[in-house]
């Protein structure tokens, strides 16, 4: 779940087909407009009009905590799991990516559900105040976005080491709540990241499905100034999308991006306080029924996971 659920992004536009093939070749990466492209041709069961709700203008951003785990979270956090152990440090590491750091920021953080005036309290993100961190969402059966994070996110550092790059994490839920938004911003900062990558999963509306990546506006105010990495952050952020398209055969959003599977924020402390280039994704609506029952795959995490270290792969081969 984004953190702002109070400020959806833009809304989405209907436009027919004809105009979604402009679209398509002014704004979206190759790999992604030839998906959709095919899409559009062939007639798919995914394209329903953008729903008049935008992300988080339903109750989805208040989800019950969960009491217990269900069997259905069980089962979506068994089978083959990545390496549990912390990133170890890769010193002479050999592969195409040796050298690179990347930062990946599992979002939220089981225990934030526990600790909701923790997190509530507001920290400086340059441009405002906002809350250090929330929640995050859940599906119906109560799997956890900050499970299911934390999940793709070792399954990518298992991915990005084996072509020798140095992965650090924001947290590994070794903490009883957060880190806050700011403190995720500055742990890429510090390491001098070549690429950071923020990792969610949506609350959204039934019927809203579908991935997004989310990049940094430009924004400048107190320790807020994303000019430097606007444009990088970018060409990371689209190579994702369209390797995540590949990799896991999962349309872009149908209810943010205009279908391009791209989204602009200005309001995420996560993205303002980066100096390094960064991105967020939303990899589908827990909320949703058919997108809920890809997250709660191992399969489709790993999926997910592969599309990731492919985009990121290509950025940082560039
Ligand atoms: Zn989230």
């Amino acid at each position: 779940m984004s953190y702002d659920e109070n400020q959806p992004s833009m809304p989405p536009r209907r436009f027919g087909r004809g105009n979604l093939t402009i679209v398509i070749a002014a704004l979206v990466p190759t790999a992604l407009a030839g998906w959709l492209a095919w899409q559009v041709m062939s007639g798919p069961d995914e394209n329903e009009p953008p729903r008049a709700l935008p992300s988080g203008s339903t109750a989805a951003g208040k989800p019950a905590p969960p009491a217990s785990p269900s069997p259905s979270a069980t089962s979506a956090t068994a089978s083959p799991s990545p390496s549990p152990s912390p990133s170890k440090g890769r010193a002479g590491a050999s592969g195409p990516l040796a050298g690179r750091v990347v930062v990946v920021d599992p979002g939220h953080n089981p225990g934030n559900f526990q600790h909701t005036s923790e997190i509530n309290k507001l920290v400086d993100i340059g441009t405002n105040r906002k809350e250090c961190d929330t929640t995050g969402t859940s599906t119906n059966a109560g799997y956890t976005e900050a499970e299911f994070s934390l999940d793709v996110s070792q399954r990518l550092r298992t991915l990005l080491e084996k072509q020798g790059a140095t992965v650090k994490f924001t947290h590994t839920n070794d903490r009883p709540f957060g880190p806050c938004v700011d403190e995720r911003a500055r742990i890429g900062n510090k390491a001098k990241a070549d690429a950071v990558i923020s990792i969610h999963a949506d609350g959204s509306a039934v019927g809203n499905r579908g991935f997004h990546v989310i990049l940094p506006a430009l924004v400048k105010g107190g320790a807020a100034d994303t000019a430097n990495i606007v444009g990088p952050s970018r060409d990371l952020g689209e190579r994702i999308a369209g390797k995540f398209v590949r990799a896991t055969g999962s349309a872009p959003s149908n209810y943010v991006g205009d279908g391009t599977g791209l989204d602009v924020r200005e309001d995420l402390g996560g993205l303002n306080l980066s100096v390094v280039p960064k991105v967020f994704i939303e990899c589908g609506n827990m909320r949703d029924p058919k997108d809920a029952a890809l997250l709660t795959s191992s399969n489709w995490r790993q999926k997910a996971a592969q599309g990731m270290a492919d985009g990121i792969s290509s950025y940082l081969d560039r």
